[in-house]
């Protein structure tokens, strides 16, 4: 059993009250990950996933947290080896839109997709769908790889990012097809209006 210790020191002499809790010995700071998105402290819960020689092995020290602020897992962006695109490509839409669990900064990605479409053009968006996770497995889930996927967006909360930068969402998909390409993934059908 844990035990939460509240001390409430009222400091006269300042007329304010201090609340002191001690609780969970603290973690050690390198098991905490500060969210990309809301910049809050998060512990690590997840242990991440490579695979050798054809088995699925975790990493002892590198993982995921979830931050509630816009319901996503996240690692440290260190961790990220996949190569970030080319910017200036020809091909942003089409090279960006299907990276965007890869990228440092999505949003700000997520916005230049806005941008590079033309008034009425379709875009589709394909992002690793925790939603596939099983929690008494979870790492039979293989998004939890630290070295592919920077940020794991809920379906829903990355449909309202997409309004927010200005997009009509015609569709939000979970990708069920057993013989899918995109297994564990849900696609997203945008419109610029
Ligand atoms: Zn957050």
């Amino acid at each position: 059993m844990s035990v939460v210790l509240v001390v409430v020191t009222n400091v006269k002499s300042l007329g304010v009250s201090v609340a002191v809790a001690k609780s969970l010995p603290p973690v050690d700071k390198f098991f905490m990950q500060v969210c990309p998105i809301c910049g809050t402290p998060q512990r690590m819960m997840i242990r991440g996933l490579y695979v050798e020689n054809g088995k699925s092995q975790l990493y002892p020290d590198t993982g995921y947290s979830f931050c509630n602020c816009r319901n996503i897992f996240f690692t440290k962006w260190e961790n990220i080896t996949a190569e970030a695109p080319n910017m200036y490509s020809d091909n942003y839409i089409q090279e960006y839109g299907s990276r965007l669990n890869s990228l440092q900064f999505p949003l700000m990605h997520l916005g230049g997709l806005f941008n590079h479409c033309n008034v009425g053009e379709i875009l589709i968006i394909t992002m690793r769908d925790p939603y596939f996770v099983i929690w008494t497995r979870p790492h039979e889930y293989t998004g939890f790889n630290p070295r592919t996927n920077y940020i794991l967006w809920d379906m829903g909360s990355f449909v309202e990012e997409c309004k927010k930068v200005g997009f009509t969402v015609i569709s939000a998909d979970r990708d069920m097809n057993v013989e899918s390409k995109t297994p564990e993934c849900y696609h997203i059908t945008l419109r610029k209006s």
